[in-house]
């Protein structure tokens, strides 16, 4: 009896296994085939990604006095555009992690996901807002000339026929081509390599956003021995640069940026870069957009 208890028991347990291993998969839900249970796509907003690993990436320049770049003191990254980022992160509660961008390669690395934001003296253009999107307007500024002091260029006309050097992927490159149509643009990695040439000869002018002029002016041994000059011939609104189509991070973003402009942070930021103590001094002439 027991024996055949054993057996019988046995027995169960093969078809028990046997079943299990042949259950049916379960159905896949139906994926927006007209029925009725759609799966949409499982994905983290930016903000939760931010908040999970405890780090906001962000992509800055490194080499554009003082928006972003290595500190003489510090030894590390430092600017407005860093201080933008340094602020959101705090509200985020969150570290940062800079990473270096250039003009060429910025958009990619925010639509790569390797950064979560770009504070990187970027104009908002609609071309590139096809791309990705924009905060609000956080820095306004226009496109001149930076000449050597005893230069007889005064303007845009004078550069007809004329090398002119700006960088590539940046609005400056194609902005002096437009205005003046009859000079020759060279474009270099960054700006410092801009004005090198410059200082060589190897160009007459060159050409960007006048707060990066005045930087480049600024931040050099003999910022006497260069001039700005001619008239605004762009206009070119800063925004920060963000991933397409998640509403969440970029009102986070805009919400932020309003409250540094109410509670003085952003001042207190553009005083110390860009007040009247520093190397390179631009009198405020705008106001950011405050929704009420
Ligand atoms: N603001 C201009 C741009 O977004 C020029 C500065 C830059 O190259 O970042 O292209």
């Amino acid at each position: 009896m027991k024996k055949l208890l054993v057996v019988a028991l046995a027995l169960v347990m093969v078809v028990a296994i046997f079943a299990c291993e042949k259950a049916p998969a379960p159905e896949p839900a139906p994926v927006g085939d007209g029925g009725d249970t759609i799966v949409a796509p499982v994905t983290i907003s930016t903000i939760e990604a931010i908040k999970e690993r405890g780090v906001l990436r962000a992509g800055v320049k490194d080499s554009v006095v003082p928006f972003g770049f290595v500190g003489e003191k510090e030894r590390e990254l430092v600017g407005f555009d860093v201080d933008i980022c340094r602020y959101i992160a705090k509200k985020l509660k969150v570290k940062v992690k800079f990473t270096a961008v250039t003009s060429a390669n910025r958009i990619q690395m925010l639509t790569d996901g390797q950064v979560d934001i770009l504070a990187a003296t970027m104009t908002h253009k609609i071309e590139r807002d096809e791309v990705i999107d924009f905060s609000i307007t956080y820095f306004m500024d226009g496109q001149k000339l930076l000449v050597p002091k005893d230069s007889e260029i005064a303007s845009i006309d004078d550069l007809a026929g004329l090398k002119v050097g700006s960088v590539k992927g940046s609005t400056s490159e194609k902005n002096v081509k437009e205005a003046q149509p009859d000079c020759e643009v060279i474009s270099f990695e960054g700006y410092p390599e801009a004005f090198l040439a410059l200082k060589q000869g190897k160009v007459v002018a060159m050409t960007t956003d006048s707060v990066i002029l005045v930087g480049l002016m600024g931040s050099d041994d003999n910022p006497e021995d260069w001039k700005i000059v001619g008239d605004f011939f762009s206009s070119e609104p800063y925004g920060l640069g963000l991933p397409n189509n998640d509403s969440e991070w970029r009102d986070f973003v805009n919400f932020t940026l309003m409250e540094m402009w109410r509670n003085g942070e952003w001042k207190k930021i553009y005083d110390k870069w860009l007040g009247e103590d520093t190397k390179y001094y631009m009198p405020l002439s705008w106001e950011i957009e405050l929704w009420p």
